[in-house]
């Protein structure tokens, strides 16, 4: 208890999907809250390839946190605080910040989702950046524009053709989002603007390690995709396994036991892998649970953890189940998920602190959606009483548009969003291409 107030103190770390779910299912209650995240700002990552590939600038998906709080503000039982969380001493019910203060709790919420696993290769994240962060979408996009800047300097094909060949490891989403959206930007957005290079030349390839891209979707709908993706140019190369990536390209192996290849590339992106947030490390370290494989922490049905009720996991760092008709099936890592888990956080918490009895978590799935280039996309809906609505094309793709401007926080980012697409859509324009820095040294660590 706050000795000032006599008011619980709920401390939620990380201001993502799950943790701003989890503070406005609270911010009525009788406690005292403080909300830590390391940036500024809460990010829409799922049109973060759109920064990366220069179509939306940064704030038309994000927006400062403390702006988007400041209702909650208003009322005067929330502090909101920039740091970087470094520990948890679950013993002493304190979380540790990077300038050494710490913040004591009563209960805690702990919500810090997940960064890029390189499979124990971390070497490869100098040449083969992760999309999770705006910084990160910074960094490709700079790499990517940067490239084909470079490729205009160069007098000799055989030179040029590296810095005109994108690698993109992993056909997931993000990936297959990321490639279409580059072999577009190649093919119709730059022809005009360079002399000495034929953008159209470009290569974006696609390799996956498994036999097919979009892998959580339904076979049918992964194969519109690849066909998507075969039509728009994209070279798809599926049960490719990497096994080096350097600063001059990457190697990937054919198959089990198959030839090894290489692919001479100066721009390589990586949407391959996800492990959970190193938080879950400090959790497992001070309640003895033990951490899934991508060291995700498995939570109780009410999401708290074993042995310690007063903390709660949610989002992309827990290792959650929904509890619904049958048999506990696993929560997907996805947006709806970790705003669920908050919104059920927070009630429990609510039936804690009334002496009442926990519920146990049930995740609504709103099905999956993937946009193939420009005007294509991909759509799987659960909808009860009929079973499983599946569309593709462009009538897909225009309900992904909607669905994503929709749950974008915020009139000012609708808008803005919905202004930068119809004028892309259009011109094949992509307005965020201005970049501050000269590129990186391209490939180099
Ligand atoms: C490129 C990309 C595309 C995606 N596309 C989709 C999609 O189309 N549909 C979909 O449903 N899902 C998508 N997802 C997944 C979705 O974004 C996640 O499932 C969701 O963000 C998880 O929410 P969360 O609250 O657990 O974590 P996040 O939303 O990631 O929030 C975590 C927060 O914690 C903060 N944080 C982390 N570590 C610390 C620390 N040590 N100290 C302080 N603060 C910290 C971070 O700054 C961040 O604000 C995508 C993810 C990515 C990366």
């Amino acid at each position: 208890m706050n000795a000032t107030t006599a008011r619980p103190r709920v401390v939620i770390l990380g201001c993502g999907f799950g943790g701003i779910e989890a503070l406005r299912g609270l911010s009525r209650a009788d406690v005292e809250i403080t909300i830590v995240d390391r940036t500024n700002h809460h990010l829409f990552q799922p049109l973060l390839y759109q920064v990366a590939t220069a179509g939306l600038t940064a704030p038309a998906i994000s927006a400062p946190i403390r702006h988007v709080l400041r209702s909650q503000m208003k009322r005067g039982n929330l502090t909101v605080l920039q740091a970087q969380v470094t520990g948890i001493d679950t013993a002493g019910r304190q979380v540790l910040l990077d300038d050494g203060q710490q913040l004591p709790y009563d209960h805690l919420i702990v919500a810090t989702g997940a960064t890029h696993s390189y499979f124990g290769h971390d070497a490869w994240s100098a040449y083969a950046p992760g999309l999770k962060t705006l910084a990160d979408a910074f960094t490709i996009r700079s790499r990517v524009i940067g490239a084909f800047e470079h490729a205009e300097r160069l007098a000799d094909a055989a030179a040029r053709a590296p810095w005109m060949t994108f690698v993109v490891i992993g056909a997931g989403p993000t990936g297959v989002e990321m490639a279409g959206t580059m072999i577009e930007i190649a093919h119709h957005t730059l022809p005009q603007e360079f002399r000495r290079i034929d953008s159209r030349r470009t290569n974006v390839i696609l390799l996956e390690g498994s036999p097919r891209v979009l892998g959580a979707f339904v076979p049918q709908l992964s194969e519109r995709a690849r066909a998507q993706l075969d039509r728009l140019g994209v070279d798809v190369r599926t049960g490719c396994m990497v096994t080096g990536i350097d600063a001059d390209g990457v190697d990937y192996r054919e198959g089990d036991g198959g030839p090894t290849r290489r692919i001479a590339s100066k721009t390589v992106i990586w949407a391959a892998g996800v492990a959970a947030s190193p938080l879950g490390r400090a959790i497992a370290a001070g309640t003895g649970i033990t951490l899934d494989r991508a060291g995700r922490v498995p939570v109780e049905p009410d999401l708290g953890v074993a042995g310690h009720p007063e903390i709660s996991v949610i989002g992309d760092l827990a290792a959650a189940r929904s509890y619904g008709r049958g048999e506990p099936r696993p929560v997907p890592g996805v947006s709806p998920g970790a705003k669920q888990m908050g919104r059920a956080a927070a009630a429990n918490l609510l039936r804690r602190l009334a002496g009442q009895p926990t519920r146990p978590f049930r995740y609504r799935d709103y099905g999956n959606l993937a946009t193939v280039g420009r005007k294509a996309a991909v759509v799987d809906l659960p909808v009860p009483g009929i079973g499983a609505v599946r569309f593709w094309g462009f009538a897909a793709w225009l309900f992904w548009l909607f669905a994503h401007i929709y749950f974008l926080i915020g009139f000012r980012n609708r808008l803005i969003v919905m202004l930068d697409w119809a004028v892309a859509y259009w011109t094949y324009e992509r307005s965020a291409r201005v970049v501050a820095e000269p590129p990186p040294t391209q490939g180099e660590p």
